[in-house]
């Protein structure tokens, strides 16, 4: 398969410097209203604060790739004294729970790095979070082509699960036949 060369992005988080502030949140939800900037659910965002005022936890995490099924193991950290609970650091979209999923369908949230025409110099919660929580990097990288495939077939997957193969193909062809 042929390579191309792909602009990888990345945004590390600084947890400690995380106040729990939530302004990411709001402003993901903003973004990616339809139309954009009309309504603000933090429910919609692509990143989500994991909290635990008690014991000062605020934990920045972003929605990554959609899971079918749930995990069979749970995993705790403790981390700096503070204990971080089974699926804190994960970023799936997955039936064990409803972050991440589009509060009305159902269907799986994804970062998609706030993409934009023209494209942002930097995503808008990195932009937003006045605390130097989130930093931005970008590199190239070699990869095979086809790989951009993969995030339109875990869409895909993924209204199958919830709809039936049936019913997906039957929006697919009527979608097709209206163009
Ligand atoms: S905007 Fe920054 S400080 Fe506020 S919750 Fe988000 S990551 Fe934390
Ligand atoms: S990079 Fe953009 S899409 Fe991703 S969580 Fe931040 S604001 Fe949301």
């Amino acid at each position: 398969m042929a390579k191309i060369k792909k602009k990888i992005k990345t945004i590390k988080v600084d947890a400690d410097k995380c106040n729990g502030c939530r302004t990411c949140e709001v402003v993901c939800s903003a973004f990616h209203s339809s139309p954009k900037w009309s309504v603000i659910n933090p429910a919609r965002s692509r990143i989500q604060i994991i909290r635990h005022p008690l014991k000062n936890i605020w934990l920045p995490v972003f929605a990554g790739e959609y899971a079918p099924a749930e995990c069979m193991g749970r995993d705790k950290y403790i981390i700096d004294g503070k204990e971080y609970d089974e699926c804190a650091f994960c970023r799936a979209s997955c039936p064990s729970r409803d972050l991440f999923k589009e509060p009305d369908s159902g269907l799986p949230l994804k970062c998609d790095m706030c993409e934009d025409d023209p494209p942002r110099e930097k995503p808008l919660c990195v932009e937003w979070c006045l605390n130097d929580v989130l930093i931005y990097e970008e590199r190239e990288e070699e990869v095979e082509e086809g790989v951009e495939m993969e995030d339109v077939e875990a869409g895909l997957t993924s209204m199958v699960d919830k709809y039936g193969l049936e019913k997906v193909a039957e929006t697919i062809t009527r979608m097709s036949q209206k163009e």
